[in-house]
C-alpha cells in the first residue's frame, strides 16, 4: 500500500529502543525524514539513524530530557532548524516506574506526568502552531496504553494517569484542529517486547501473557506498521480515536 507520506518529515520521540525505534524504521521505510529523539542512549539512537542513513533514509538523533519542560519546550523548533519542516508527530517516550501510590512520592508523581503527558502537551503545542504558520495539514499520534482505561494493577497508577491523560487532550486537541487538518489519534497498547516490560516479563510472564487474549506479547515491528498507518494520507478520515492495539487486551 502506498501510505503517501514520502518526502514527509517526522518527530519519533523514544526513537533509541523499542517501540519509537520500530516506528522510526517502518517511516524512514515509507519515505519519510526522520528525526528521533533519546534521552541517555545516544549510542543507540546513532546506531538507528546509520541503519536508516544505509538503507538511502534521512534521519537525525536528537538527545532531549522530556522531564524538562524547557527542553521539551525546544524540540520541534531544533527539528525545524535541521529539516525546515514538520509534518508527523509521533509522541511515543515514556516512562513505566513502579510505585504503589501509598509509597509514591511527588518527585516520582510528576516525572511520569512531565514525560509521558505535559512533554506531548508541549510537543503539540508547537507542532500545530508550526503547521498553522505553514498552513500546512499534519498527523500527531500518541503512544498510550490500556492502562488508561484498565487502570494499574501492579503499582503504576501514575503512568496509568498519565496515559488517560493523553486520551483526552487527544481528543480535544482533535476538535480544536480538525478544520485546519490536523488529526490527533492514540494508539493504545497492551504488552509489547520492549526493554520497558522486560523485567516484568522475565519475572511473571504467564500473568500478563493470561490477560492477553490473542495469547503472546506484541512485536514493535507490528505496532509500528498500524502507527505508520495512522499518521499516513490513508488515515485522513481518523481524528480524535484511539485505536487499540493490545492482542484483545483493551475490548472496548
Ligand atoms: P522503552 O523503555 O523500550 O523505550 C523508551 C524510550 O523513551 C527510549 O527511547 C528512551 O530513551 C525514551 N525516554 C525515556 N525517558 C525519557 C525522557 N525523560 N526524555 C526523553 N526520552 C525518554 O519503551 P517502549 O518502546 O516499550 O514504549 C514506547 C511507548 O509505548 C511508551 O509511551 C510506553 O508507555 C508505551 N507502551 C509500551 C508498552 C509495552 O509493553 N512496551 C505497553 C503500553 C504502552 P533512551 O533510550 O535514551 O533511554
Amino acid at each position: 500500500m502506498n501510505l503517501g507520506i514520502k518526502g514527509k518529515t517526522a518527530i519519533v520521540t523514544g526513537g533509541s529502543r523499542g517501540v519509537g525505534k520500530a516506528i522510526s524504521y517502518a517511516l524512514a521505510e515509507a519515505g519519510v525524514d526522520i528525526a528521533l529523539t533519546y534521552q541517555g542512549n545516544k549510542d543507540q539512537a546513532e546506531d538507528v539513524v546509520k541503519e536508516i542513513c544505509h538503507f538511502g533514509g534521512k534521519a537525525i538523533a536528537i538527545q532531549v530530557d522530556l522531564a524538562n519542560t524547557n527542553e521539551a519546550n525546544q524540540l520541534v523548533d531544533r527539528v525545524v532548524q535541521q529539516f525546515g519542516k514538520v509534518d508527523i508527530l509521533v509522541n511515543n517516550a515514556g516512562v513505566w516506574p513502579k510505585s504503589y501510590v501509598k509509597e509514591m512520592s511527588l518527585t516520582e508523581w510528576e516525572k511520569t506526568l512531565n514525560v509521558n503527558l505535559t512533554s506531548v502537551f508541549l510537543t503539540s503545542r508547537d507542532f500545530v502552531n508550526h503547521c498553522l504558520e505553514r498552513e500546512k495539514r499534519g498527523k500527531i499520534v500518541n503512544i498510550t496504553s490500556q492502562a488508561a482505561f484498565h487502570g494499574s494493577t501492579t503499582g503504576h497508577a501514575h503512568y496509568a494517569a498519565s496515559k488517560s491523560g493523553l486520551i483526552g487532550f487527544a481528543i480535544s486537541l482533535a476538535r480544536e484542529h480538525a478544520k485546519d487538518g490536523i488529526n490527533v489519534n492514540n494508539l493504545a497498547l497492551g504488552i509489547v517486547e520492549t526493554d520497558m516490560v522486560k523485567e516484568a516479563l522475565e519475572k511473571n510472564q504467564a500473568y500478563y501473557v493470561d490477560r492477553i487474549p490473542l495469547g503472546r506479547v506484541a512485536k514493535p515491528k507490528e505496532i509500528a506498521e498500524i502507527a505508520c498507518f495512522l499518521v499516513s494520507e490513508k488515515a485522513n478520515y481518523i481524528t480524535g480515536a484511539t485505536l487499540d492495539a493490545t492482542g484483545g487486551m483493551l475490548m472496548r
